[in-house]
């Protein structure tokens, strides 16, 4: 079998994490013992409550640990894996710091994969930025510090990996191997830039199909990919539970969840 298209971007977001029971800022649930979203998610938050930060990260780390890929995540990895190997170009970016993507491949080459916000299982320096995977939960809801080792989230290939709990300064902050600095998580926090945005505009301006999985279309960049691939020529399609605000970029609508609609859509990629 061959793919209909040569050049695939898949964007995905929330939308295809939420049946794995994830929770994201936006729900009226999502803030943390009610913190505001600057405090926790941003470097000026860091720079003046690191414990603060770390408490919540490691909260978001054991709960991405309790959660598992969907059938929408593991059709699109086994859809990826396929593609790659008929010859199909495919690039996967996605909004989402869940880590289920990860899990849901196993190993995935980092060149085909960009998560432009950043995922909760690395950390890196505050002081030369190098980059860990860090599977490491540095204190509980409770404001204990635990030694949680969340065993089954995916260690970033080429990564040098944390295996053992690294150095904690007297407030039980993480230090880097490296330069025996604050470790912070490897999130993009508001005001930070997303990661990978170069790489996916080239990617999208080369594609023949671009796919928007579980997006509401209203988070910059990723809201302008679909207008980006459509300008260059490509089939674009949204599958989103409610419709998107930026719907008129794209070619094709699928209401629906994930779950079923993704597996659906897959299927009719190859002749
Ligand atoms: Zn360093």
């Amino acid at each position: 079998m061959e793919s209909r298209y040569k050049r695939i971007v898949f964007l995905t977001g929330a939308g295809i994490s939420s049946e794995s029971g994830v929770r994201t800022f936006r729900d009226s649930q999502g803030l943390w013992e009610e913190h505001k979203v600057e405090e926790v998610a941003s470097p000026q938050g860091f720079k003046r409550d690191p414990v603060l930060v770390w408490k919540f990260y490691s909260m978001r780390r054991i709960q991405a640990n309790e959660v598992h890929p969907n059938k929408a995540h593991i059709a699109l990895a086994d859809a990826l894996h396929n593609l790659e190997q008929s010859g199909c170009r495919t690039l996967l970016i996605t909004q989402n710091v869940d880590t289920l993507h990860e899990r849901a491949f196993g190993a995935l080459p980092s060149k085909n994969f960009i998560d432009i916000h950043g995922t909760l299982s690395r950390s890196k320096c505050t002081k030369c930025q190098k980059v860990f995977s860090d599977r490491w939960c540095y204190f509980d809801g409770k404001s204990q510090p635990v030694q949680n080792h969340a065993d089954n989230l995916w260690s970033h290939p080429g990564l040098q990996c944390l295996l053992s709990m690294p150095r904690r300064n007297a407030q039980g902050i993480p230090l880097s191997p490296c330069c025996s600095d604050l470790l912070r998580p490897d999130i993009v926090w508001f005001g930070e830039k997303p990661h990978g945005v170069e790489h996916a505009i080239e990617q999208l301006t080369t594609c023949d199909l671009f796919v928007s999985i579980g997006t509401s279309g209203n988070v910059y960049p990723a809201a302008g990919f679909a207008t980006v691939a459509r300008k260059a020529g490509a089939h674009t399609a949204s599958i989103n539970l409610e419709p998107t605000e930026n719907s008129s970029a794209f070619h094709e609508r699928i209401q629906g969840v994930a779950s079923e609609k993704v597996p659906e859509f897959l299927k009719k990629i190859w002749q």
